[in-house]
């Protein structure tokens, strides 16, 4: 199979499993509790969390662990306007994933004001709509760091800039561990990640919330992460997140570099083989490990079988867009670009990892080329 589906998710390294094992077979205490047990997964909980704090510029009690990218960024959202009563207003992107787009219509559904900030024809965001919004310290903002169909990054600094009073959240979900994300520089209150994206295991992430916000826990029950998350810690996920997200900053480079080339061929490739394709990746202000791309004559392709074929070849893409009771939706991101429906439903979203090969580069553009050659038939 080759995996060219949602960022690096290929598979977790097997040095992330080894040092996961302990604290499922042997280090098995609640890290809540006061025995030996105990207090060692305690250890490793606070170890983790001084590393990924460190490695976002943050302060480890400004970091709480959730069980990923959904949670942080439904917490933020549902808490900002809820237990924590901080914002009267949500202002949010039209390229949100989906994990803010549903809290936001739900929010909206309990009479919550909330506005749609619009991206350009490139799918970043449009500045100068947004100059023209007035902000207090009671605007929440949810913009994404870099976005998971076309790897558009935002420019979250020039919005902090333009509201300096305002809550911004960032998802931080798909650039964390593939380029450099820093919540000091980004000028953030809130961010979200997730460890399955960097070749961690799936169902643990964390959410940065800046000191001196009088954040709530949306979740209750128990006290565990400074009363702002409610449930048992899994110690052996966060550890797991731990080292992905240790190895993900110690080979940016490396990987950045072999994602590149990996994305650079492909885009070659298939310029060069298929007359028309269009690149809904921006060349320079993008993830190093995403293409895009769709067709102008898309009426006569249907994004379905595109993707089936692909898959029956051995190829693992997607397209990002939502499947709604059987059949494919057109991409919401690709729609808020300017795409026709028709367009942004036959499009093909690759995703690269640092373990992608240049021979599956080769067959995947050479695959592709022949599936659309049999579809416009
Ligand atoms: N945000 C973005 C940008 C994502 O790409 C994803 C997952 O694909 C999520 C949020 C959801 O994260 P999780 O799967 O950890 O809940």
């Amino acid at each position: 199979m080759i995996y060219l589906d949602n960022s690096a998710t290929t598979h977790i390294d097997e040095s992330i499993i080894e040092a996961m094992l302990p604290w499922f077979r042997d280090n098995y205490g609640n890290a809540s509790s006061i025995y030996q047990l105990g207090r060692q997964a305690r250890v490793a909980i606070e170890s983790a969390r001084e590393e990924i704090a460190a490695l976002i510029g943050a302060h480890p009690a400004e970091l709480i662990f959730t069980s990923g990218g959904t949670e942080s960024n439904n917490t933020v959202l549902k808490s900002c306007c809820h237990e924590s009563n901080l914002t009267d207003e949500i202002l949010y992107s039209a390229i949100e994933h989906h994990a803010i787009l549903h809290p936001v219509a739900e929010l909206t559904h309990q009479n919550k004001r909330t506005s749609l900030l619009q991206v350009d024809a490139c799918g970043i965001l449009n500045l100068e709509q947004f100059e023209a919004i007035q902000t207090t310290n009671r605007t929440l903002i949810s913009v994404m760091h870099a976005n998971n169909e076309t790897g558009a990054i935002q420019p979250i600094e020039k919005l902090r800039s333009l509201a300096p009073d305002a809550l911004i959240h960032t998802d931080a979900v798909q650039s964390f561990g593939k380029i450099p994300v820093n919540i000091q520089t980004l000028g953030v209150d809130f961010a979200s990640f997730s460890a399955h994206k960097i070749h961690g295991p799936k169902g643990i992430g964390a959410l940065f919330i800046r000191k001196g916000i009088d954040f709530k826990s949306h979740q209750h029950g128990g006290g565990q992460e400074r009363n702002r998350r409610a449930g048992t810690e899994s110690p052996a996920l966060i550890v797991g997140f731990q080292v992905a997200a240790r190895q993900a900053a110690t080979e940016m480079t490396a990987r950045t570099e072999t994602m590149k080339s990996a994305i650079s061929l492909l885009r070659t490739l298939l310029n060069d083989t298929m007359d028309t394709i269009r690149l809904n990746t921006p060349l320079d202000q993008s993830l190093p490990n995403i293409l895009n791309i769709s067709f102008p004559d898309a009426e006569v392709l249907d994004g379905e079988a595109i993707l089936q074929s692909l898959d029956i070849h051995g190829i693992a893409a997607s397209n990002g867009s939502a499947c709604v009771s059987g059949s494919l939706q057109p991409s919401h991101v690709l729609s808020a670009m300017g795409l026709s429906p028709a367009e942004a439903k036959a499009a093909v979203r690759f995703s690269v990892s640092k373990d992608t090969t240049e021979e599956e580069i080769r067959q995947t553009a050479h695959t592709l080329r022949e599936i659309i050659a049999a579809l416009r038939e």
